[in-house]
């Protein structure tokens, strides 16, 4: 009896929202009605990200403070030597926007791709800036390796038409990645021509006009499909994986991962070593097993 009456009454308070924009401390959060709130957490409680499913209890009208970050089925990071920063969270694709020019960064991608493998998210590899016809002819060699491992990859031109790329945002919820300059910003104003309208409401519900690159936001396209743009997503740091679990994140390499003659090979010079086999064979491509190295370093 009596540890019924403890149970806190504001328990049955609580509302389930999504976090569509987070930008510093302060979050939007939306309810399944709907309703948008900005949320802020108890005490100094950070690490929530966009695409997050959050517990919150409303304050006054419009507002609620975040009281449980719900399970999650993937979370992506950004970091660098510093610190460790957490992007999305609940993702199932990301997008690899490259383009001819300026040339892209294949370092990126594989991180990118390391990072996907690891949390086991769909990868979909999009070259814009199409319309660059004879740039676009040697950008697509390159990448070839990339289909030839099994990701997809599509040629557009954000600024002429994207069509090509709304099958692959059916059912997910896609987290844009890439360089600047290589038509981030275009490719979502051309998928949501509202995306700025928005960033301009955020910047006013927060009495600042300067916040407006800083922050990522959530869109939905329908009601399965959504992405998210995070305008810092330029570089996936990999400090979080393992250095004995970075093999993982080739996919290409699976097969081989164990089969060396020592249980602890980190695949470098290693005698036995099944992936340095597996390179010699030309079953591993030599480029792939150079990116794995430097990300071990
Ligand atoms: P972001 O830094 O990745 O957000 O890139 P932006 O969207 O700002 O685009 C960088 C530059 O590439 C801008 O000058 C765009 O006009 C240009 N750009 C974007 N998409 C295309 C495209 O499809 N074709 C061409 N030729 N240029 C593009
Ligand atoms: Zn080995």
């Amino acid at each position: 009896m009596s540890s019924e009456k403890k149970l806190p009454d504001k328990t049955f308070s609580y509302t389930t929202g999504q976090v569509i924009a987070a930008f510093g401390r302060q979050y939007s959060v939306e309810t399944a009605a709907g309703e948008i709130l900005l949320c802020v957490t108890r005490g100094k409680k950070t690490g929530i990200a966009c695409g997050d499913q959050v517990e919150f209890q409303s304050t006054t009208s419009g507002q609620g403070v975040i009281e449980r970050i719900k399970a999650r089925s993937t979370l992506l990071y950004r970091s660098d030597a510093f610190k460790e920063k957490i992007i999305a969270a609940n993702v199932t694709q990301i997008i690899i926007v490259v383009a001819a020019v300026p040339s892209f960064s294949e370092e990126l991608i594989n991180r990118c791709l390391v990072a996907a493998e690891s949390q086991r998210i769909q990868v979909l590899i999009v070259l814009n800036k199409a319309d660059l016809t004879e740039e676009t002819l040697a950008a697509a060699a390159t990448l070839s390796l990339y289909q030839e491992l099994g990701y997809s990859l599509i040629q557009l031109s954000a600024k002429k038409d994207i069509t090509a790329l709304l099958p692959y945002l059916d059912g997910h919820l896609s987290v844009l990645a890439g360089q600047s300059g290589m038509g981030k910003s275009t490719l979502i104003n051309t998928l949501i021509p509202e995306a700025k309208r928005s960033t301009a409401a955020i910047s006013v519900a927060l009495d600042s006009g300067c916040h407006t690159t800083t922050y990522s936001h959530l869109y939905h396209l329908d009601a399965n499909s959504h992405i998210i743009d995070s305008p810092g997503i330029q570089a996936f740091g990999l400090n979080h994986i393992k250095r004995e679990n970075l093999a993982w994140g080739f996919d290409e390499f699976h097969p081989y991962i164990g089969q060396c003659k020592f249980n602890n090979c980190r695949h470098t010079s290693e005698p036995g070593c099944a992936l340095i086999l597996a390179v010699k064979e030309g079953k591993i491509s030599k480029q792939r097993f150079a990116f794995y190295h430097k990300l071990l370093c």
